[in-house]
């Protein structure tokens, strides 16, 4: 799977990298199957929405998950999956 990374708080090595997503996944932040992001990590809320989708050919190519109560965006979905 690939995986963006852009969180600058993020560890730098494939190791704590996944025992970060583990905890992100056990603290219920991330859906385990795709890391859909699940809850917002700026205010917990789960009230998110998806926005700004873009399409080309084949498609939905990629979309915002934003969250409705603190207004400030969770993650971005980029042909076929979560940034982290
Ligand atoms: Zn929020």
């Amino acid at each position: 799977m690939k995986i963006n990374v852009v969180n600058n708080s993020k560890p730098n090595n494939n190791e704590s990298f996944e025992s970060y997503l583990n905890e992100q996944i056990k603290q219920g932040y991330l859906d385990e199957k795709d890391l859909a992001p699940l809850k917002c990590h700026h205010c917990d809320s789960e009230n998110l929405e998806d926005k700004n989708f873009s399409y080309e050919n084949l498609g939905c190519v990629s979309y915002e998950r934003w969250c409705n109560d603190c207004g400030k965006r969770v993650n971005t979905w980029d042909y076929g999956c979560w940034s982290v």
